[in-house]
Formats: C-alpha cells, structure tokens, sequence
C-alpha cells in the first residue's frame, strides 16, 4: 500500500493538470526564451510571461515585479545578499528572527563575514514575534527585516502588516518567505506592504527546481545587486537560461491554487481538525506546536509527551510525515523552530508535523488516526515491559 502523504511543508504532488501543462516544452516547444530571431524563442518567450502574469496575480503583484529563481532558497539568498550589497551605503544591520528557514538563517549568517550586523528576534510560545522587541532592534543603520509570513514546521503566521507598518514608518526594507504561505491562503504584497517576497513551486503542487522573488517596483522602487552573472536575464537581476518547463508548470500551478483556494482552504482545515480531534481522543497526551488559531490551514504540529517522535516514526510505515527533529551529519538535533518555541528538546523530539493538502481525503486522515492510535499503544506496551523487566 503506498503510504498516506502528510508532508506537503516539504514537497506537494505535482497537480496532474499542471504535467500537463508543462510537457510541451519538453518535447516541442523547446525554444530558448531569450533567443529573440525566430518562433521557437518567441513561444517559450510568449509561455513565460503568461506564467509571469499567473504567478504574479496569485500575490497581487504587477508581472514586471516577478523575477525567476531555482526555488525559494535562492529567493531568499537574492533578498538578503542583493539588499546587502546595493544598500551597503544605507546601512549594514539587519534583523531576522529565529524560527526563519536555514535559507533565510544561513544567508544572514553569511552576511556577518560581510561585516554586517544581525539581530535575530525571539518568539513567544506561539511562534510570533514581539512587535516592541522589533521596534527596539530597528536602528538608522537596520538595511533589511526578514520575516517568514508563514511558519513551514508549526504553520504560525505572522503579524506581518503591522510588522511593514513599523519598517516603512522608518524607510526599512522588509523581505518576507512566505513560501508556506502562497497558494494556501490570500497573499497579497500591497496588502501586506512587503518589499521583497519569496515564493517556490513545488510547495504548491508544481515542480521542483522553480521558484520566483517578488521585488517591488513602486513606492519604493527596490534594487538588487544580482547575486548570479552572466547574461543579463531577468532585467538583469539573475542570469541564466529560463527553465521555460518548470515555469509554465509554476504559472499553472499558481492559476489552479487561485482558482481553488478557498474551498481547499475550508477543507484542509476542517480535515486538520478531524485529524487532531482523532489524535486526542487515541493518543490523550498530545499538545498543539504552534498558533491555535493564526496558523496555516494545513498544518498540524504535535507534541506526544512520553514518546519519541523517531521512535513513532518507526512505527508508522504507512504514513509520510516529519519529526521535529532533523538529522544533521552528526547526530540528531532537536528541530531549532521548536526550541526558540520554547520546547525542551525532549519535548522537541517527541513531535511530528501533518501537513495536508488539497489532495487529502477524509478516508486518508481516519487511515492515520487509526494507526497512530496502534502505534503509541505498541510503544507505550513496550515501554512498560522495559520497566518491568528492569
Ligand atoms: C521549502 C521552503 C524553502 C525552500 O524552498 P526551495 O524551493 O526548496 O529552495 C524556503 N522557505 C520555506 C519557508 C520553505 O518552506
């Protein structure tokens, strides 16, 4: 039996419609995009700006503010390093907070061997930040504020409308991953009043490999320096041939979760609520990781106090999902969104992520309770004979 997916914060099926779209521009229409002398560049040309002019409606965005990239990671790379250098003059501080993306974290890492300067913000229980520590990071030298719109591990979200209010009152950039966030809920940069957005493909069932940073053009009119040379692609912003395939792939994928959101929204949700309900009444000692209410409707972050989250994992072979713990070369640490919650890493590494999405069924998330409610009585039994016999 293929196993139940709830791991759609880490990659979504490709929506049939949206392979459909794209496989044409494997096969036929393989032109290069920027080869302007004859038919087989001007229809790759024509498929790349209609998915510009999608991708760019999804967020309320003008299509000349839309900028190709590999993914959101190389987003957030653009963001932060093009900010850092064209605005070098402006200032060198920059403010994150510590439940970001590695790519998001690792990049303003990287800024400090650029000599610049990086305040990372904490986060309450919830996982929003505190508007007063904000404003008290902000100083006349602060270049750049990244923050995610959407939390990829507990689905919070934050209060980023108030959060631009308070940048722009003092002429700050703000950049926000709101890679969780697009396609999912309404999006909308004006509204929002960000900068600078990044946005990938494959978490909203299209492929992987392409993604896209918003960069605004009006009131302000934001530069970069591009942190990829060569031809001058992308009004110069990021070089490098299109992946004219994965872009119209991108454009659909973006049309389709317009198209179907609310209703996926509605459903994602109350079927997220099944699956918690489902839990508590199986499992009992379980509590929520996140936002209760101001949260993704897809995402369902749990702590199963007593038990390991690998050890559950383990006992789970017919569903795909996360722990709350992330193995690196070494060993296995606890994940960093859950400690700067304030979790234990105890608690951390007792935790799994659902994450649903358009494509969960009702008949999938009973599947899951049920297993889960063997899978703790399996553990819970074995824990019980080690003590005995010890
Ligand atoms: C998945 C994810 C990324 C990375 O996106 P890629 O396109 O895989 O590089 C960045 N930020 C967040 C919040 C994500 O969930």
């Amino acid at each position: 039996m293929t196993p139940v997916y709830l791991d759609n914060n880490a990659t979504t099926q490709p929506d049939p419609r949206v392979v459909e779209a794209m496989l044409p521009y494997f096969t036929t229409h393989y032109g290069n995009a920027a080869s302007h002398a004859h038919a087989f560049g001007w229809q790759a040309e024509e498929a790349i700006e209609k998915a510009r002019g999608e991708v760019a409606a999804l967020i309320g965005a003008a299509p000349k503010e839309i900028i190709w990239t590999s993914g959101a990671t190389e987003s957030d790379n653009l963001a932060l390093k093009g900010v850092a250098e064209m605005y070098a003059a402006r200032g060198e501080h920059f403010v994150t907070a510590a439940t970001e993306h590695k790519a998001v974290l690792d990049a303003a890492k990287h800024l400090e061997t650029w000599g610049k300067t990086v305040t990372v913000l904490g986060v309450d229980s919830c996982g929003q930040i505190d508007l007063d520590e904000l404003v008290n990071a902000l100083t006349d030298r602060t270049a750049l504020v990244s923050i995610m719109l959407a939390n990829n591990e507990t689905g919070t979200l934050q209060p980023l409308a108030a959060i631009s209010a308070l940048c722009r009152a003092r002429g700050i950039l703000l950049h926000t991953d709101a890679t969780q966030a697009v396609g999912k809920i309404p999006v909308d940069v004006n509204a929002l009043g960000v900068d600078l957005l990044s946005l990938t493909a494959h978490k909203m069932h299209g492929p992987k490999g392409v993604g896209a940073l918003y960069v605004r053009r009006r009131n302000p009119r934001v530069r970069l320096s591009p942190q990829m040379d060569g031809g001058g692609h992308e009004r110069g912003f990021r070089s490098g041939t299109l992946n004219v395939p994965g872009i119209v792939g991108f454009g659909a994928a973006a049309r389709l979760s317009q198209a179907e959101m609310d209703g996926a929204g509605a459903r994602m949700a109350q079927m997220r609520d099944r699956l918690h309900a489902g839990i508590v009444r199986a499992v009992g000692n379980v509590s929520l990781n996140g936002h209760p209410t101001e949260r993704l409707p897809n995402t369902l972050n749990l702590s199963f106090y007593g038990l390991d989250g690998e050890a559950l994992l383990a006992n789970l072979p017919d569903v795909a999902l996360s722990s709350g713990s992330a193995c690196t070369s070494a060993s296995v640490e606890p994940s960093h969104v859950l400690k700067a919650l304030g979790l234990s890493d105890r608690d951390a590494h007792s935790s799994l992520r659902f994450s649903l999405s358009r494509f969960t069924t009702e008949a999938e998330i009973d599947a899951v309770i049920d297993q889960i409610a063997q899978a703790t009585q399996r553990l819970r039994a074995l824990s019980v004979q080690t003590l005995v016999q010890c």
